[in-house]
């Protein structure tokens, strides 16, 4: 019997493993630095949470979730993202209850199903942040600084810092008229889905994938345009602070995102180096959310890295260093077996990686494997090593070599 992965899921090992734990270690550093600290959401919600804050418009709520009935006939879904299940979170612990602003970042797969291709996985992983109760661009600013240093800190570069305002609940009505207008007299062309959101939410048509709609939409009013004077002076502050702070960025006024939570600002992340899945991360402002969970009016803003997406250019852009055992301990003979296993523990306890040979192997056989392991330093034990009490070391990179006494060992490598 053999057995394959499911179709759009990856397995994740050496080498890659380390670019994607190098990665995550920057995000938890830069995001510590920015007062962020970790939350761990379940991985599966009640499908309810998705459907209301996504929106049943979305592609994501419409074709993309992981929906299913549990053994009690409950509807649950794994998460497509990780915004809704830490707003769930936050309402449900109250912590609206404590000082504002508070601000979470999180790590971990989410799934949606997709057409798997390059850049495009059915699971897939995510590092976000979420900052709740400041409605002051001031903070917009802070999240993009903290992004730009992120992939400042991974030797990133070439990524396009994507501007927009999408406005609030007092504008968002004029523009959604202006839509209608402009989309009622091309209605025939559009396809299924956005007939469809032409009822339901006309904003949607902007951000279909759909070849004919994307032409279509050519000429369309811009949300900018629309913006009332509180989102236009939220938006112009947000701008100056980005100077101030010397996030490059461009405004790009079509961009609407693909969720329907957001309000004011939304900015994604893009690079030239992928191909067509050119967003690395994207995120937003979502105003309305936590009231729409049944919290207090409480405003918030996050965002969502795409892993896969940053570890491919990471894969292409850097030598990558792959940790190496520091010592091999190669010995011959049943004693030297044993107190060469017992030095390896030793070792290991102050934290050095060490390897060690196994029974019936040759010296040839050990020294081999040390040499495909790049071990930095061999020690060979035998008979004759066990009677003096001192062992011969040898480092692999130029050959130079010596001896030791079995006390001295933990020194030597210190
Ligand atoms: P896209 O336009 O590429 O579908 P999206 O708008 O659906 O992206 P978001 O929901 O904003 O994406 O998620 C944030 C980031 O997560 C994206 O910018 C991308 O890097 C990554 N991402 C989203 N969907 C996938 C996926 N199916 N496979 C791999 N990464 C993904
Ligand atoms: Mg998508």
């Amino acid at each position: 019997m053999k057995y394959n992965a499911l179709k759009g899921m990856q397995d994740i090992f050496s080498p890659d493993i380390y670019i994607w734990q190098k990665v995550e270690e920057v995000a938890k550093d830069v995001f510590s630095a920015y007062g962020f600290q970790e939350l761990r959401a379940p991985i599966i919600e009640s499908t309810d949470i998705f459907v209301r804050s996504i929106g049943e418009t979305t592609d994501i709520v419409e074709k993309e979730m992981y929906t299913f009935s549990d053994k009690a006939g409950r509807h649950i879904t794994l998460r497509p993202e990780g915004t809704a299940p830490i707003v769930r979170c936050y309402v449900e612990n109250h912590l609206y209850n404590l000082p504002s602003p508070q601000k979470f970042f999180y790590s971990g797969p989410m799934f949606r199903y997709e057409r798997p291709q390059a850049g495009r996985f059915r699971q897939f992983f995510q590092i976000g942040a979420e900052a709740f109760g400041v409605g002051d661009p001031k903070i917009d600013a802070e999240i993009l600084s903290m992004l730009r240093l992120f992939f400042e800190r991974l030797g990133l570069k070439g990524l396009n810092f994507e501007v927009n305002s999408i406005g609030c609940e007092k504008c968002r009505p004029d523009y959604k008229n202006a839509l209608l207008d402009f989309f009622s007299v091309r209605i025939d062309g559009l396809c299924p889905d956005c007939k469809r959101r032409f009822d339901y939410n006309p904003l949607r048509i902007l951000d279909c994938k759909v070849d004919t709609c994307i032409k279509l939409r050519e000429g369309a009013p811009s949300v900018t345009d629309f913006l009332c004077s509180e989102c236009k002076k939220h938006f112009n502050t947000l701008l100056s602070l980005l100077n101030l702070l010397n996030v490059p960025y461009v405004v790009n006024s079509d961009m609407v995102r693909g969720l329907d939570y957001y309000t004011r600002t939304t900015f994604e992340v893009t690079t030239k180096d992928l191909g067509a899945q050119n967003a690395v991360a994207a995120g937003g402002r979502y105003d309305r959310l936590v009231e729409d969970f049944g919290g207090p009016p409480t405003p918030a803003i996050g965002f969502a890295i795409g892993m896969e997406r940053i570890t491919t250019l990471l894969k292409s852009s850097s030598n990558q260093k792959i940790p190496i055992p520091k010592v091999f301990i190669a010995a011959i003979g049943a004693p030297a077996e044993k107190e060469g296993l017992v030095i390896a523990d030793r070792l290991r306890d102050k934290g050095i990686w060490v390897e060690v040979g196994y029974t019936g192997n040759s010296l040839k056989s050990q020294l081999r494997r040390a040499d495909r392991l790049s071990s930095a330093y061999v020690l060979i034990i035998g008979d004759d090593e066990i009677s003096s009490g001192k062992l011969k070391w040898k480092r692999l990179s130029d050959g130079s070599q010596g001896e030791i006494a079995f006390t001295e060992v933990y020194d030597f490598f210190k």
